[in-house]
């Protein structure tokens, strides 16, 4: 390519002569030719930084965005099991808690605990901050929770087994079909029957022939069989264990023998007419740490026979 030349009008000669710069007016022509590229380029990449990102920076942005949405995606979850765990405590006091007796789970102890600046100080400064705290903190308040919770439950498991134990051993059958009529309950004779003296009655006596079968009405360890002459008779007497004893009199006859182990329902007897009693009849009393109680607040009487007889079978099996 040729070489481009600067030509002048020489006025004397009327006529084009070719222009050749000084190496110095070269210099300065150069030196403002650069230094206006400079400043454009500056320009130029000012305003490009303030609209535009760079790639690496849009990579990072995406990023910072991805993460920003799983926080909040986390937030939810987090609120989720919140809000399922605070049902389950509500079902825990309303359900379990209150029937088993036990002191109900305050809402103010789950919601307390850990928490604190200090687990979330290097939280602080970032562009989403303020949502990696609140869910730090509400993943905290979370796990609390479910600690107290698993607390709760063990606690509740371990005293429903201990109810079921007590319930077993409980006196909560009649000891005879329920046919069997009722005789006196617990009441003040002015006149014993046989006796002709005032006292207390402090049992519950059922009309039933000699012969008749007699359960035990919880599980317990037999105390005594036999006649001791005290006026019951043969009588066997059953140690519940929780202060609970049980007595049956004026028997015919005992099926169990002295620290037997017997569960509900187990034949334990027949009845009769032994002692002081004026006709065929079972006494059963139950005793409380040495009180005697009502046996008629131990046992549902509106059972039919067949019921009852269902019942005795469904508790002798294992
Ligand atoms: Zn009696």
């Amino acid at each position: 390519m040729p070489r481009k030349k600067n030509y002048v009008f020489d006025h004397v000669n009327l006529q084009f002569m070719q222009h050749r710069r000084k190496g110095s007016e070269k210099l300065l022509r150069f030196a403002l030719w650069f230094s206006l590229s400079i400043g454009a380029t500056f320009l130029y990449s000012l305003v490009f930084q303030k609209f535009f990102n760079s790639p690496k920076e849009e990579v990072l942005q995406q990023q910072v965005e991805e993460l920003r949405l799983r926080y909040t995606l986390l937030e939810k979850h987090i609120d989720g099991s919140s809000s399922a765990l605070a049902d389950m405590r509500s079902s825990d006091n309303t359900s379990y808690r209150a029937v088993l007796d036990m002191p109900l789970i305050a809402a103010d102890i789950s919601e307390g605990g850990a928490g604190g600046t200090n687990r979330t100080a290097d939280m602080t400064g970032y562009m989403n901050s303020d949502l990696m705290i609140r869910v730090r903190s509400k993943f905290d308040d979370l796990r609390t929770q479910t600690n107290i919770q698993y607390n709760s439950f063990t606690e509740v498991t371990a005293r429903a087994d201990e109810w079921k134990e007590m319930w077993a051993h409980l006196p909560y059958i009649r000891p005879v079909n329920v046919t069997m009529g009722l005789g006196d309950g617990m009441k003040f004779r002015e006149k014993h029957p046989v006796l002709g003296s005032p006292r207390w009655h402090f049992g519950q006596d059922f009309r039933c022939p000699v012969g008749t079968e007699v359960h035990a009405t919880g599980a317990g360890i037999v105390a005594y069989a036999g006649n001791d002459h005290d006026g019951y008779g043969i009588k066997v007497v059953i140690d519940h264990g929780y202060g609970y004893r049980t007595i049956y009199g004026h028997l015919s006859e005992f099926n169990v023998r002295r620290g037997q182990k017997v569960t509900r329902g187990d034949f334990i007897g027949l009845s009769g007419n032994t002692g002081t009693s004026t006709g065929p009849h079972l006494h059963y009393q139950i005793d409380l740490f040495g009180s005697h109680v009502n046996p008629l607040w131990y046992f549902q009487d509106n059972l039919t026979e067949d019921e009852y007889f269902l019942m005795l079978d469904y508790l002798s099996k294992p």
